[in-house]
């Protein structure tokens, strides 16, 4: 089973790094040390500020520029940060993920406090200067923060967004046409659940009927996957797709075993159930009716089984 390259906040389940010299509880990062080869940083720690350590900001003079400040020692460590995480860029070039503590000055993803320098006011908010400069290096990242994947819809999104990248990866090393075909004939499915017009257009830049150069093709490709990965799995097009499959067996299942999935389908609408019990049924169909075609798609698994908390039932869910 492939093990995807995740980026982490070490005080995440790490090390007690934070500015407090506490380390924070998090299960789904601790669930996810058995499938993912981590690679934590403490961009704080690693420029030097030691640990425990006085509190950093963000602080701007009003224009388009950021510092990182220390206010207790007046220091500005902008420069330090940025050479890190070139330096952490450098040393990891191929990451397919990165679980960012949420709030942080350095490593927060969206929504950090910015302080104007003379008023010292809040006056926008942005990523923290370290998560800045990663989510600008890599096109193609499934990128999170910690308190977001509590949320059922976001954790499994990431999840499908992180194993998706981390195979496609294979194609990308091995430059060969016939693997990204087979790539995308297996990820059909499940790209069309999330969006049928990029899904075409990839399968259209796949088939490479302009007989174009293969770097050249995968670019376009790897454009189009952190596309289609934009945005979060809509239920609405997940029913879509379940209803579009079932097409598949119309020649093979009877009326019961008809009207037994789509009541399944109706559970996973009012959120009594998720999506992983009528796609159950529809796998172990694929298998007794040998549908091939079906029988491969990443949509039945598209991350180890072993990471679904039993909280993921889904039930319950907002939509
Ligand atoms: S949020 Fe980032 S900088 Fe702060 S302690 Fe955690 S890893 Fe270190």
């Amino acid at each position: 089973m492939i093990r995807p390259k995740v980026g982490v906040s070490k005080c995440l389940e790490f090390e007690a790094c934070r500015y407090n010299a506490v380390m924070i509880s998090n299960e789904f990062v601790r669930h996810l040390k058995d499938y993912v080869d981590f690679v934590p940083v403490c961009p704080e720690a690693e420029i030097g500020l030691g640990t425990p350590r006085p509190t950093v900001v963000l602080q701007t003079s009003g224009a388009d520029n950021l510092e990182l400040y220390q206010p207790t020692t007046d220091t500005v460590h902008t420069e330090k940060m940025i050479k890190l995480a070139d330096n952490y860029i450098s040393n990891n070039t191929e990451l397919d993920g990165f679980i960012f503590k949420s709030k942080s000055p350095s490593c927060g993803l969206k929504g950090v406090k910015v302080y104007h320098k003379k008023s010292k006011q809040a006056v926008k908010a942005s990523k923290g200067l370290f998560a800045l400069k990663i989510s600008e290096h890599y096109d193609l990242i499934a990128a999170e923060e910690d308190g977001r994947l509590n949320d059922f819809q976001i954790r499994e999104h990431f999840l499908i967004k992180l194993y998706s990248i981390a195979r496609f990866r294979e194609v990308e090393k091995s430059n060969n046409i016939k693997m990204l075909q087979e790539f995308h004939a297996r990820h059909k499915m499940l790209f069309y659940c999330y969006n049928q017009n990029i899904l075409r257009k990839m399968g259209r830049i796949a088939s490479n009927l302009e007989k174009k150069d293969i770097k050249l093709v995968i670019k376009e490709y790897a454009e189009n996957l952190a596309l289609i990965f934009s945005k979060v799995l809509s239920y609405k097009k997940r029913i879509n797709s379940l209803i579009h499959m079932l097409g598949y067996f119309k020649e093979h299942i009877t009326a019961k075993q008809k009207a037994h999935f789509l009541e399944s389908v109706e559970d996973y609408r009012n959120s009594r159930i998720s999506a992983f019990a009528p796609l159950a049924i529809m796998q172990s169909w694929t298998k007794g009716y040998d549908v091939p075609y079906l029988e491969n798609q990443y949509i039945f698994e598209p991350f180890p089984k072993g990471i679904r908390f039993v909280t993921d039932s889904g039930k319950g869910v907002k939509r």
